[in-house]
Formats: structure tokens, C-alpha cells, sequence
């Protein structure tokens, strides 16, 4: 039996491809990329070729022009960026937003900011499933509603919201759109040529980039505009101010290109490991898949139990990493707010577990985990027969 650990957890992080890891320290050791890319000498042109690659690389990626994107350190910055400049940009004109319950904390968070300066926030429930109802948004929609930010694919449940209709909707009110692409972007084709999204966020370590830098797509039409959260300098159109890490981005480039060629085969390996998985544990009595099971990303299998503790759970699994919520929750050990609002009682929520896959799975490493849950199942339920 091994004790390596096995690497369940790719929603929260995803192993950094060799490839881009590889070009990343050629390019902390070249004599090449030494200067600043905002210089303007021949190395700060030098590195800020690489840059325009980079920029390149990832705009081909979700189908638009380079011009349409800005660097960040990651998708926390990008949806801090995108809605609270977004919304002080257009403030004069309404002080109305809307988003839902089920949002990643980069953007719950960045409207409990805004409702403290004053903007009115609606927060939508989905329904049992997770998907948000258009009806629900268009009757939440008012005169003064300048913003809506809704996320592409959850973090914990992986499923999907149908931007296309949301985009459509926002786009005939005049209303911005934004989406928290974390979770979708690299892994489902995303064309934002044709798809009515506005502003759109970007996390280069959950396509197997590097961790500390991210993108944030902003179309340039009138009235898509925002205001910087940092002020100083010229870089990045004066919207993200401060010296553009030239590793960094040149390795989420190379992962943007990467996803781009093997987006499709990738997607048909998640299912696999998704049916694989699924198909070992659904035998357990009781056993519900959270969040839908029609529009999902197959990478992320979210699953509860009544009766099982996730905490004891989760500890009886290792060496297998898994989550009991996202990332940000686990150390709280208190019921997701995304299974909370999807209907889940705080029983079955606590029992929650999360399994997400990455291109590196092994089919023996879903059988070991499959084994393992199916094992502590039975444990559990034997000394707690009652449940909790
Ligand atoms: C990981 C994640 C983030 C945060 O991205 P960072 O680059 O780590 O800041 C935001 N939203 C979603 C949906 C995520 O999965």
C-alpha cells in the first residue's frame, strides 16, 4: 500500500506542467530577461517581448484580441479588480449588484466590501442543483443595476452556470457582466468573441500554471471601464500598476497554449475519471452527488453522505488529498456555504467531500480512493450505527 500522497485536490491547485515549469527557471536564469519590462532599454524590450507572447498565448486561448488583457497576481485580484472598479466606475449611473450565494470568497467578499460603501448587493439562491434561473435574475434586475457577476464553473460543486443566457440577458439591460473563469478557463472552450461577457477573471495555477499570477479580460466597449485598486505606475494601461513578473507570466502563456492543444482530450479524461470514481462509491447507501449532474465540469466530484462526519472522514482517507469545501473553508471545518445553498442540511453538508481531478491522474489512484472511501464508509457506520 502506498503512503505517497495521492493528489485528489486539482480544484484547489493544479500541478504545474514540466513544460512550463521548465521554461520558467530558463527564464529566471537567462541573462536574457534580467531588465524591467516597463524599461526602455533593449533587455526591458527583451522581456517585455516575452510578455506580448505571453499575452498572446492566453488571449488565443478564450478568443480575443491581446489588447483586451491585464495582468494580476491571480483570479483574487482579477475579481477584486473587475467588480469594485467596475462598480466605482459606473456608480454615477446606479448603485445596484447583483451576484449569487454560491460565488468563490474572491467575490462574496468584494461585494460585502462594496455594501459597506454603500452599494445595495442582491444575492441569488440557485436552485437544488446549483444553477442559477434566469427568471430569478431578470425580476432581481432594476434601473439602477450597473453590475452582475456570476461565476462559470463552482469550485466545489463543478457546475456550470449558463454565462451565454446570463451575458445575453445583461448585454440587452446594459448592464456589465463579469465571471470568475477560475475554474473553467483552459478546461471548457470558452470563445470571448461571440460570448456576452465583459469582464472575466483568470487563474493561471488552476490551468497547471504557476500560483501568484492571474488575468483579468476586460472588453473594451463603451462603459466597460474601471477604476485601479493600485496606483503608481503606467503598466498595464495604468488599471494594474507595479513590475510585471516575467516567469511567471511567461509560464501561464505557455500553460494558455498548452490548454489550448490538449483542452479536448483533457475534458475526456476528466469524464472518465469521473465515471470511474463515481461508479466505486455510488453503492453506498444514501450517497447524493452535490450540485447538478447535467451542466458540471468533470474534474470535480462533490459528494455527501448522511450519517458520516467529513472531518473523520477526511482523516481516515489520507494519504489521499481530497477537500471537505473549497480550500478557503477547510480549516474552519464549518459547513460549506455553497453546499448550505444549494439546500443541504448542515448534516449532510459537513459530510461533504471533494474529489477533483487533474491530466496526471491515474485510474489506480481513483481504484485506491475508491477503496479507501468505500472502506471508511463502512468503518464509520459501524461505530456511529445511529450516524452523528
Ligand atoms: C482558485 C479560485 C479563485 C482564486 O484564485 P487565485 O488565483 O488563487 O487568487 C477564485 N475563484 C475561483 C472560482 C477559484 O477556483
Amino acid at each position: 500500500m502506498t503512503t505517497n500522497p495521492i493528489y485528489l485536490d486539482a480544484a484547489a491547485s493544479m500541478p504545474i506542467n514540466p513544460q512550463v515549469s521548465e521554461a520558467m527557471i530558463e527564464c529566471l536564469r537567462s541573462d536574457e530577461f534580467i531588465g524591467n519590462p516597463s524599461s526602455a532599454n533593449i533587455l526591458g524590450q527583451k522581456a517585455m517581448q516575452a510578455i506580448d507572447l505571453a499575452r498572446q498565448q492566453l488571449a488565443d486561448l478564450v478568443g480575443t484580441n491581446a489588447s483586451n488583457i491585464i495582468w494580476t497576481s491571480g483570479a483574487t485580484e482579477s475579481n477584486n479588480l473587475a467588480i469594485i472598479g467596475a462598480a466605482r466606475f459606473r456608480s454615477n449611473r446606479g448603485r445596484h449588484l447583483i451576484t449569487m450565494k454560491t460565488e468563490h470568497k474572491a467575490v462574496s467578499g468584494a461585494f460585502d466590501y462594496l455594501e459597506k460603501e454603500g452599494f445595495e448587493v442582491t444575492r441569488l439562491m440557485p436552485d437544488e442543483t446549483g444553477l442559477l434561473h434566469i427568471d430569478d435574475l431578470t425580476a432581481a434586475i432594476k434601473s439602477e443595476t450597473q453590475l452582475i457577476s456570476i461565476m462559470h464553473v463552482n469550485n466545489e460543486t463543478g457546475v456550470v452556470q449558463n454565462i451565454n443566457e446570463i451575458g445575453k440577458l445583461c448585454r440587452e439591460l446594459d448592464v456589465l457582466f463579469h465571471t470568475d473563469a477560475a475554474q473553467s478557463v483552459g478546461k471548457l472552450p470558452l470563445n470571448l468573441e461571440r460570448l456576452p461577457v465583459d469582464l472575466l477573471s483568470v487563474s493561471a495555477h488552476k490551468m497547471y500554471g504557476p500560483q501568484g499570477i492571474g488575468a483579468l479580460y476586460i472588453r473594451k466597449a463603451a462603459g466597460c471601464g474601471v477604476i485601479p485598486l493600485f496606483h503608481g505606475g503606467e503598466q498595464e494601461k495604468w488599471i494594474r500598476p507595479g513590475t510585471l513578473p516575467v516567469h511567471q507570466i511567461v509560464g501561464f502563456g505557455l500553460a494558455a497554449e498548452i490548454a489550448t492543444s490538449s483542452m479536448k482530450s483533457d475534458i475526456k479524461l476528466m469524464q472518465k475519471l469521473y465515471q470511474r470514481m463515481w461508479n466505486g462509491i455510488k453503492n453506498n447507501s444514501g450517497i447524493v452527488v452535490n450540485g447538478s449532474t447535467e451542466s458540471y465540469f468533470p474534474g470535480i466530484l462533490n459528494v455527501s453522505l448522511p450519517g458520516i462526519d467529513g472531518d473523520s472522514l477526511m482523516l481516515m482517507l489520507e494519504p489521499i488529498c481530497v477537500a471537505r469545501g473549497s480550500a478557503c473553508n477547510s480549516k474552519f471545518h464549518e459547513a460549506s456555504h455553497v453546499l448550505k445553498s444549494l439546500g443541504l442540511s448542515d448534516h449532510l453538508a459537513q459530510s461533504a467531500i471533494r474529489f477533483s481531478f487533474n491530466r496526471n491522474t491515474q485510474f489506480n489512484e481513483i481504484d485506491f480512493a475508491i477503496k479507501k472511501y468505500n472502506k471508511a464508509v463502512n468503518f464509520l457506520r459501524k461505530i456511529l450505527p445511529d450516524g452523528l
